[in-house]
């Protein structure tokens, strides 16, 4: 049989390509409530589900900041949430072209007799799930495969089982009307070098290629969101040059054209390291078949975050900051980002984390 042809079909790959539409990218604001409460207890903010609302409402409703979005990703709990003033806010995201997107995975558990790698839960009940979804408005959604780097990881076994269990999630999600986002991240933890995870990488993609070739999935149909090729957190740091270089080498040799978009996680990078490093990529000149985009949790929050610090005094500065992020990503899509955006605001910090849990 071939790729999926059910009655979504049109649907997904126009859904697709529409976040695909350069100048736009993805916001990740889909932190599940154990790692949104890490957030707001770095600017001493209760973990509630107001402060969790407040937060959302004020990234959704900065003045300007939809024009540089397609899509949002949103924990379930946001994905049925008001503004204060009471507009759902699927409609605030639809008002301003922008996609909703749902987080569809159950996080990761440990694959026994590895040295703690990990695969993604949630496959049970998800058809259903995603008709749920699909009926609150949500037209794409995320699954989160984790693969770290070591002496002998990743294994075979993480690499099948993950690659197997993106494939699975993707065809259901197409089944019933979302686009999947096929996110298999290569955490940046280790003292390797960029060479190791350009190998990694390109392995782990051309495996997830062939299980969603396996599992009939529409390529056109979806989109990637993986790492980009970098040195290992403990190792020295490299320029945005190489990085786009390693980067756009891995994709042209594992992703295939049919595929409209790579949305890029941010994994740990400082904001403005993200945005650098996906500029440089879109001014490569070479074969690039798919728009280059991002899909950034904690590069698009950090500083503004730390400007609203939760209090309503600051909300206007906050928005502020965010837009400033925003339009310097928007900017990267197209390779036109100068550089400097929003850097008194703690754009250059690192924001990587050890084991990273989302
Ligand atoms: P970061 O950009 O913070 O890595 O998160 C993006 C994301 O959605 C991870 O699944």
């Amino acid at each position: 049989m071939s790729a999926y042809r059910g009655k979504y079909a049109d649907e997904l790959i126009k859904n697709a390509s529409y976040i695909g539409t350069p100048g736009k990218g993805i916001l990740a604001a889909d932190e599940s409530t154990g790692t949104i409460g890490k957030r707001l207890a770095s600017i001493s903010v209760e973990n509630v589900e107001t402060n969790r609302r407040a937060l959302r409402e004020l990234l959704f409703t900065a003045p300007g900041g939809l024009q540089y979005l397609s899509g949002v990703i949103l924990f379930e709990e946001t994905l049925y949430q008001k503004t204060a003033s009471g507009k759902p806010f699927v409609d605030v995201l639809n008002e301003g072209g922008v996609l909703p997107g749902i987080k569809v995975d159950k996080g990761t558990v440990e694959l026994a007799g590895t040295n703690g790698e990990t695969t993604t839960q949630g496959l049970d009940g998800l058809a259903e799930r995603c008709q749920k979804y699909y009926a609150a408005g949500a037209r794409f959604a995320k699954w989160r495969a984790v693969l770290k780097i070591g002496a002998n990881e990743p294994s075979q076994l993480a690499i099948n089982e993950n690659a197997n269990g993106l494939a699975r999630y993707a065809i259901i999600c197409q089944e019933n009307g979302l686009v999947p986002i096929v996110e298999p991240e290569i955490l940046v933890d280790g003292a390797h070098d960029i060479y190791k995870c350009a190998d990694v990488t390109e392995r782990v993609l051309a495996a997830c290629y062939k299980a969603l070739n396996d599992h009939h999935v529409l390529l056109e149909g979806t989109l990637l969101k993986p790492n980009m090729v970098t040195p290992g957190s403990d190792s020295p740091k490299v320029g945005p040059n190489v990085i786009a270089e390693y980067t756009v080498r891995a994709l042209q040799r594992a992703v295939p054209p049919a595929v409209p978009a790579v949305v890029f996680l941010s994994g740990g990078q400082s904001e403005e390291e993200a945005t650098l490093n996906l500029n440089a990529m879109n001014k490569l000149s070479t074969k690039k078949p798919w728009s280059l985009s991002f899909s950034f949790g904690r590069a698009l929050q950090q500083s503004t975050i730390k400007a609203w610090a939760g209090k309503e005094e600051n909300v206007e500065k906050a928005q502020a900051t965010f837009l400033g992020r925003a339009k310097a990503n928007s900017e990267a899509t197209v390779g036109t980002y100068q550089g400097g955006a929003a850097l008194s605001d703690g754009a250059s910090e690192s924001l990587h984390v050890k084991d990273y849990k989302y």
